[in-house]
């Protein structure tokens, strides 16, 4: 499947792209787990990026946009791809538009996560992630703690808080989402792609787009 996942930081993108790839084969692709693994290894395009993550600012469309035109043509995405966190800006999405026209590709829908503000700053405090570039799995101190405190189940890794989830930060990645952000729902309305899913469970989101796309 072909999935743009939207919705405001916390709605739960990554971890319904995460369950959706076992359904499948499709990857996941999340480009903030892009730009952090590139600002942890030191790359020239992790040196760009970082100032504007650790201030909750997004990174500049162009940026972006490099990152996602190679990503795409990599073989990997052939069988289907769940793009977490992409696109972020109206310019992001015509841009993403005009690529996968020239690539012919076929986006199935871009689906709408849709959780309540409270819902979303609780989670955001708790969230913790793991340190692993490579890895990223994504834990909560209420709801799903690693098993050793502070350890990656999966790799061993230190899981951490991170830098961009100190309130300062999230509430400024929150008001960017809804100034920049939310007026991407409109846009695939208009393309006629959007699916609107109400849920605060992952589970639910998963039903409704595997019945959509049954449908
Ligand atoms: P995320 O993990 O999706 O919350 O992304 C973390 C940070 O990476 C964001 O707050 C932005 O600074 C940057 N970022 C990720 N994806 C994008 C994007 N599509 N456009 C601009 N900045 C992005």
């Amino acid at each position: 499947m072909k999935l743009i996942l939207l919705g405001a930081p916390g709605a739960g993108k990554g971890t319904v792209a995460k369950m959706l790839t076992e359904l499948d084969g499709s990857v996941q692709i999340s480009t903030g787990d892009i730009l952090r693994g590139a600002v942890q290894a030191g790359t020239e395009l992790g040196k760009q990026a970082e100032a504007y993550m650790k201030a909750g600012d997004l990174v500049p469309d162009e940026l972006i946009m490099g990152i996602m035109e190679k990503r795409l043509q990599e073989p990997d995405c052939e069988k289907g791809f769940l793009l977490d966190g992409f696109p972020r800006t109206i310019p992001q999405a015509e841009a993403l538009k005009e690529l996968l026209d020239r690539l012919g590709i076929k986006l199935d829908m871009a689906v709408n996560i849709d959780v309540p503000r409270e819902v979303i700053l609780d989670r955001l405090t708790t969230r913790r992630t793991c340190s692993n570039p490579e890895c990223q799995a994504i834990y909560n101190v209420k709801s799903n703690p690693p098993k050793v405190e502070g350890v990656c189940d999966k790799c061993g890794s230190p899981v951490v808080q991170r830098e961009d989830e100190t309130e300062e930060a999230i509430s400024h990645r929150l008001e960017t989402y809804q100034e920049k952000t939310a007026p991407l729902v409109d846009f695939y309305d208009k393309e006629g792609l959007l699916l609107t899913v109400q849920a605060t469970s992952s589970e639910a989101v998963i039903d409704a787009i595997k019945q959509k796309l049954a449908g």
